[in-house]
């Protein structure tokens, strides 16, 4: 087995699921006493949120370059960056390293062609449903069309990921409007959604909308799954 390099705290909150995702897998595949062979390092989230809001990315970029270079030296055979968002500097952190990143937009995008789904809504922090490097990702390696909620809707999707999921907060008003949004999506054509956050799992599931989900975070686990496991 291969160790699993895991670069989180964006937020920790769903940090813990990467982590129970990649120890279940294992246990699955291997049972017995099996478990992940990791390396974690988990940055202060107070650190990244600060350089996003000032849309400081180039800064971004070297801080978690330099993160992801501990994580290498941890001895990891692989990088998990355990966010969507921050895979807006994902080729600075590339640069960094010798080992490869596993993109949370690849791991997304080969699981909607596995599903046949070629137009799908995108739900995540303003940052990745606005700005290009997630979308055209998804377009240009992936042949899918990205459809994102409309302005209004975005702020509210972006707000309770900060005001609420990355504090651990699950507010069934804010599950009903997140929802709603998913409906919208529907009726427009999406033929599926992406949760691009890695904490909205927390709130929403699949259970609540017959609209096929696809759950970044449990992708992402499984994509560094199959490397650690398959080679
Ligand atoms: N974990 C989130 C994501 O997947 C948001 C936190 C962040 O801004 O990094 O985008």
């Amino acid at each position: 087995m291969k160790t699993i390099g895991l670069l989180g705290g964006m937020s920790w909150e769903s940090t813990q699921s990467y982590y129970r995702l990649l120890n279940e897998g294992v246990k699955t595949r291997l049972s017995g006493f099996h478990s992940a062979r990791l390396c974690l390092v988990s940055v202060d989230f107070a650190d990244i949120e600060t350089l996003q809001r000032a849309g400081d990315w180039e800064a971004a970029g070297r801080y978690l370059a330099a993160s992801a270079r501990q994580v290498q030296a941890g001895g990891a055979d692989c990088l998990v960056l355990a966010t969507n968002t921050m895979h807006r500097v994902a080729e600075a952190i590339e640069a960094a390293i010798d080992i490869p990143l596993l993109h949370i937009a690849d791991a997304t995008g080969a699981a909607l062609r596995e599903a046949g789904v070629r137009r799908v809504g995108l739900l995540g922090t303003r940052f990745t449903m606005e700005q290009a490097f997630y979308r055209e990702r998804l377009e240009q390696r992936h042949d899918i069309e990205v459809m994102v909620p409309d302005a209004d809707q975005r702020q509210m999707v972006h707000d309770v990921i900060f005001q609420e999921l990355v504090q651990g907060t699950i507010d069934e008003t804010s599950r009903q409007r997140y929802l709603a949004i998913i409906d919208e999506l529907a009726s427009r054509g999406a033929e599926g959604v992406i949760l691009g956050c890695t904490e909205i799992a927390m709130l929403v599931h699949q259970s609540h909308t017959a609209l096929p989900l696809f759950d970044t975070t449990e992708l992402h686990a499984r994509a560094a799954l199959a490397f650690a496991l398959d080679g």
